[in-house]
């Protein structure tokens, strides 16, 4: 069999622990043998990262911005055990931060659906994707312990001109209180990220604030989405068929239950934060999610949802075979060929990202699956696999399926 062919590289991210040994298996035996392999590599592992002090990681997402796809495995982010397990020099930043950082981007999550593992809500048929704004709010704010009787304010300091004070609260005894901020140009990404990847993905875009409480905060955000979509999106959303819709948070959450999913939910930092672990339990399991970052400028970086299953690496390292589920980093993988297959216009390479998915959905839905999905499946008498047997089953069917 010919290998299919690549043009332009991948910017290939490698990580930590558990996940790195799945990388490595992922690419032995479902990539190289069938794709002519083209990467940058760029080595994210901890050890690499406090060699470089840092480096690598702005140069892999600077390496994206030239080639314009990535693939990242899960890698760790330093604590004070890190900083001494691995005798770092620092406690160096999260790399999905420092990456975000520099892309700029919004996070897509979507759970991967199979049967035998049933969302906990009947009516979903289709996968809700979850776009969740990654910059400022309550993650970006500013609060202070009221000790006692005084007042609070809120001041804006023009660059010209006079300032103007808000009173937040006069308090007669102790309180609380909290001073938070966006910017237009950021929530402005945040809706171009969304539209873009809506029409990419041919499916629907629901949004939702509460502004109708915050008039000035909430309601900034619905009218930037308002006029983007009208100005630059509404007539391609009319041509491929999809609508954009606006509604109350509260409103979202009931019309969300009740729906069949398939469609794009994009929420506001703190809702994003809290709705995608629901929506990810819902659906079944944090290791059967995609997650892409889209950049305003349209790159794109694939990766797994769930971090570098430390816990599986310290039974690996016994000599022990781990039951560690390779289906998100797969997902990451086949994320990126397709994309990389419509940007290069190489259809081989999307129809093998096609096949290798349709592969691992047909090994769990024979009953081969590994231990996290063997505990909730409701499929009758599934085999609980390792992670180089489930792989090697993976390989199998898509020898098969590619001839
Ligand atoms: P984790 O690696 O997601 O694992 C938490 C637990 O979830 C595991 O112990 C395991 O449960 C289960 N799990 C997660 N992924 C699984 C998979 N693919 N197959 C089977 N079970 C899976 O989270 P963590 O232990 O909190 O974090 C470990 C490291 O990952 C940390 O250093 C953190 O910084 C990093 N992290 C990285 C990313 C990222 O790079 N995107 C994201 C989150 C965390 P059982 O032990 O019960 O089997
Ligand atoms: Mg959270």
């Amino acid at each position: 069999m010919d290998k299919i062919r690549m043009n332009v590289p991948l910017v290939e991210m490698d990580g930590d622990e558990m996940t790195r040994i799945l990388w490595q298996m992922i690419k032995d035996e479902l990539i190289v043998p069938f794709v002519d392999l083209k990467t940058e590599y760029y080595d994210l592992g901890l050890a690499h990262r406090d060699e470089t002090d840092d480096q690598v990681t702005a140069d892999a997402a600077h390496a994206i911005k030239k080639y314009g796809v990535g693939v990242k495995c899960a890698t760790i982010t330093p604590n004070a055990a890190r900083v001494e397990e691995y005798g770092l020099k620092k406690m160096w930043p999260s790399p999905n931060g420092t990456i975000r950082a520099i892309l700029d981007g919004t996070v897509f999550r979507a759970p991967i659906m199979v049967n035998g593992i049933e969302p906990y809500v009947k009516t979903w048929k289709a996968p809700i994707t979850l776009a969740r704004h990654a910059y400022g709010d309550v993650y970006k704010a500013v609060e202070i312990r009221v000790p006692g009787p005084g007042k609070v304010e809120l001041t804006y300091v023009p660059e010209e001109g006079e300032p103007e004070t808000l009173t937040v609260f006069d308090y007669a005894g102790a309180g609380i209180a909290q001073g938070m901020h966006n910017t237009d140009a950021s929530i402005t990404n945040f809706a171009r990220c969304c539209f873009n990847y809506a029409l990419g993905t041919k499916q629907d875009l629901w949004f939702a604030t509460k502004d109708t409480i915050s008039k000035k905060y909430d309601h900034t955000f619905k009218d930037i989405f308002a006029e983007i979509y009208e100005n630059e999106y509404r007539a391609a959303f009319e041509e491929a068929g999809i609508t954009y819709f606006y509604t109350l948070i509260d409103d979202a959450v009931a019309r969300v239950i009740r729906s069949e999913g398939g469609f794009i939910w994009a929420c506001k930092n703190y809702d994003g934060d809290v709705m995608s672990d629901l929506v990810a339990t819902a659906f079944g399991s944090l290791a059967m999610m995609t997650s892409v970052l889209v950049s305003p400028e349209g790159f794109y970086e694939y990766e797994a949802a769930h971090g570098t299953v430390q816990r599986h690496y310290y039974q690996y390292l016994e000599g022990k075979q781990t039951s560690t589920n390779p289906i998100a980093t797969i997902f990451a993988w086949t994320g990126a060929f397709r994309k990389r297959g419509e940007l290069d216009e190489i259809p081989e390479l999307a129809a093998y990202a096609d096949a290798l998915e349709k592969a691992v959905i047909d090994t769990v839905e024979s009953g081969a699956m590994t231990k996290d999905l063997a505990s909730i499946t409701t499929l009758p008498g599934a085999r609980t696999l390792t992670s180089a047997e489930f792989i090697g089953e993976i390989r199998s069917r898509l020898e098969q399926a590619l001839g």
